[in-house]
């Protein structure tokens, strides 16, 4: 492939940071004035990022704007469409009907009744979240654990609940707008250790948010250390998902409490036990700086492996050579590509959303650019109430023009691996969009996960 990609020069000694560590500065809504970058940009434009800001969460550091948004090319550049709101993000109609709010009053009842009039329409809890991947104990449902899929909990600590930067696509939006309602959160370690105790065909125990990483070290240890105990012994992997690496790769390098940090992942790995930090990318301009590659330079040297996901995003990464790069230089830095993901159908889908059949084509160029060590992502991959579909491909079957899909994880681990097929549908960009083929009505599986839903057994079976 002909290597012409924007990038400065590569950092291959071991980086030099400077003596003065960054201190960490946010900004939500509320300081969009404080933000000295977004002075170059009219009246007009600030003003409908903040009608944006008051219904999608906004949230951005010093170092996203300093160091990974390049100022000369606003409004296109993926980093500052990755942070920052715009209009396009609404719908015509609900951009004019908050616009019209801000602009007559200041009463912030009026301003947030209105935001969560929209809001409601944007889908917030997709695939069921809230309601179908909550565990029982004793009829009362455990708060902070979701347990979709066999092997792995996901477990929601309650003071990881923020990330160091919002991104303007994430499907867990909701739990970010101060509804206590729509948060995960689950203050004792103890529950979620009693619980993984008592279930010992679970092997991985997937550690998200928001972001843990936001956590002092003494919280994460408190969680952590625990799954040292031999009643423990199950629990295998321990995965951290973040995105720390690009919003606030400091956490590894330059905290207060990041040699503890690294102490601690070297402690896990020591006692046995495997640590993926599932590192979250949507560019590969993200990996650039000389912090973040210091970060990298640590973590692996703990033992931990680092393996990354994103969604594909339209305005961001819709492009098969930004995946490519991405790609090899995660393998360059010793990363491992994991999984990337369909735009969920929630938050700005709209705006960020490509055709099934884009996405498609966009990972097929993609690794047809790299060498093997960079295939071992899978995707593109949706996230749906019966498990993770990836595409595999488009083909035609008999005459007909079919998508060829399959489980990578299923509610029954029985769905794995089988083909399946859809129609083929030039427009459709998530599976409720998809009909069975070859004039099927159901697909497989589908009778099946209906009975699972209606009867709620969908996590007894663990
Ligand atoms: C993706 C996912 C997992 C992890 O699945 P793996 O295929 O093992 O990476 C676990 N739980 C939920 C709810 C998921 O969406």
């Amino acid at each position: 492939m002909a290597p012409v990609f924007p990038f400065k020069t590569r950092q291959v000694e071991p980086v030099r940071l400077d003596d003065q560590p960054e201190a960490f500065q946010v900004y939500t809504e509320r300081q969009f004035d404080k933000i000295e970058a977004l002075n170059q940009l009219s009246e007009t434009q600030r003003f409908e990022m903040k009608v944006v800001a008051n219904i999608l969460p906004f949230r951005v550091n010093r170092y996203v704007i300093n160091h990974l948004i390049d100022w000369n090319n606003i409004p296109d550049d993926p980093i500052f469409r990755l942070v920052f709101p715009q209009k396009e993000m609404l719908s015509e109609n609900d951009f004019e009907q908050m616009a019209a709010v801000l602009r007559s009053t200041s009463d912030r009842s009026l301003i947030v009744q209105k935001a969560n009039e929209i809001r409601k329409k944007l889908n917030p809890h997709p695939a069921g979240q809230q309601t179908l991947n909550v565990p029982y104990e004793n009829d009362e449902p455990i708060d902070g654990i979701q347990h979709k899929y066999r092997e792995t909990v996901l477990f929601f600590p309650s003071q990881g609940q923020v990330c160091h930067s919002f991104c303007s696509f994430c499907f867990r939006w909701a739990q970010f707008i101060g509804d206590k309602n729509l948060r995960f959160s689950n203050k004792e370690a103890y529950k979620l250790h009693s619980y993984l105790a008592k279930h010992r065909n679970i092997s991985d125990l997937l550690i998200t948010g928001g972001d843990p990483m936001v956590m002092k070290t003494d919280h994460l240890v408190t969680y952590l250390d625990a799954l040292l105990k031999p009643e423990l012994d199950h629990i295998q992997t321990i995965r951290i998902g973040t995105k720390s690496l690009s919003f606030w790769p400091q956490r590894f390098v330059s905290d207060d409490d990041s040699d503890d940090l690294i102490e601690l992942l070297k402690r896990i790995v020591q006692a046995g036990k495997h640590v993926a930090i599932m590192a979250h990318f949507n560019h590969w301009r993200e990996m650039m700086t000389p912090v973040v590659q210091e970060a990298i330079r640590r973590i692996r040297k703990t033992g931990a492996v680092i393996r990354t996901q994103s969604p594909l995003l339209n305005h961001i990464n819709n492009d098969p050579d930004v995946w490519a790069y991405m790609w090899q230089e995660q393998v360059r830095l010793g990363l491992i590509p994991y999984y990337m993901f369909v735009e969920r159908d929630t938050g700005a889908r709209h705006y960020f959303e490509v055709p099934l059949v884009r996405a498609w084509e966009v990972y097929r160029q993609a690794i047809q650019k790299v060498s093997g060590l960079a295939r071992t992502v899978r995707g593109p991959s949706m996230s749906t109430g019966p498990g993770k579909v990836e595409i595999q491909g488009v083909s035609e079957i008999a005459g007909e023009k079919v998508f060829v899909l399959r489980f990578l994880q299923g509610r029954n681990p029985d769905w794995i691996q089988r083909p399946f097929y859809a129609q083929f549908d030039p427009e459709a960009t998530w599976f409720e969009h998809l009909k069975p083929a070859f004039g099927e009505e159901k697909f497989f599986f589908q009778d099946e996960y209906e009975a699972m839903c209606k009867n709620k057994t969908l996590l007894r079976s663990y």
